[in-house]
């Protein structure tokens, strides 16, 4: 099996920016957000059975999922989002496992916003890399980005891992606040030295 790195992080760290880096030497990256997307898109894996559980109304006219209803739904009810999960969970670990079977290259990388609260994850992957920036920093892009207000930002960010509980899980980190270190050298370290570690992996 191909030596995989799970590259994760809050909201607006830098994992997509950071995944486009290590795309540019030529490594697969399978981003499971990206597959979540696919599966609740028209036509997706998840959709049967999302009619099925929830009813007409959670699918849009061109058979989607109605996003803004089932986030509606799920925000505050544990059960709905568990019920979600369900559904979507093993088809985005399915999905991702087809993407790393095709896989070619020296090692692979799976982005995994929420790995650090995933055991399945973490048991998956052989390194964990946490991208790491202050929270104002996170707050600043999404805001920006989202045209979210801040209230909004942190509604999400308390879902999430803590920064010290992110940390804590990472095998290596990167710095993503860009006036602390540029990130190109950092994605160059991170890469040779993953190409070690695969090669010796592959050695055992
Ligand atoms: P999400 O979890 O919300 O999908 P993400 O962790 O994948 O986010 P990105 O989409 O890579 O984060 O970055 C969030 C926003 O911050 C984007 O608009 C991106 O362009 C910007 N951004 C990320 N890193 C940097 C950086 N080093 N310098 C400037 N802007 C950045």
């Amino acid at each position: 099996m191909t030596y995989a790195i799970g590259l994760t992080g809050g909201i607006g760290s830098g994992k997509t920016t950071i995944a486009n880096l290590f795309a540019t030497h030529g490594i697969t990256i399978i981003d499971t957000d990206a597959i979540a997307h696919a599966i609740t898109a028209p036509g997706g894996a998840a959709m049967p059975a999302i009619r099925r559980e929830f009813g007409d109304t959670f699918v849009a006219p061109d058979g989607s999922l109605d996003r803004a209803r089932m986030r509606e739904a799920v925000f505050g009810d544990n059960l709905a989002k568990t019920r979600l999960e369900a559904i979507t969970h093993p088809l985005i670990r399915t999905e991702s496992e087809r993407a790393a079977a095709e896989a070619e290259g020296p090692y692979l990388i799976f982005v995994v916003p929420l790995l650090v609260e995933s055991g399945t994850w973490r048991q998956r992957v052989q390194r964990v890399l946490v991208v790491d920036c202050a929270e104002e920093t996170q707050i600043a892009r999404v805001m920006s980005r989202n045209h979210f207000t801040r209230e909004q930002v942190q509604a999400i960010m308390v879902r999430q891992a803590t920064r010290a509980q992110r940390l804590s899980a990472a095998d290596d980190v990167i710095d993503n606040d860009v006036q602390h270190a540029p990130l190109a050298p950092q994605v160059d370290r991170l890469h040779a030295a993953y190409l070690k570690l695969a090669a010796q992996a592959q050695g055992n």
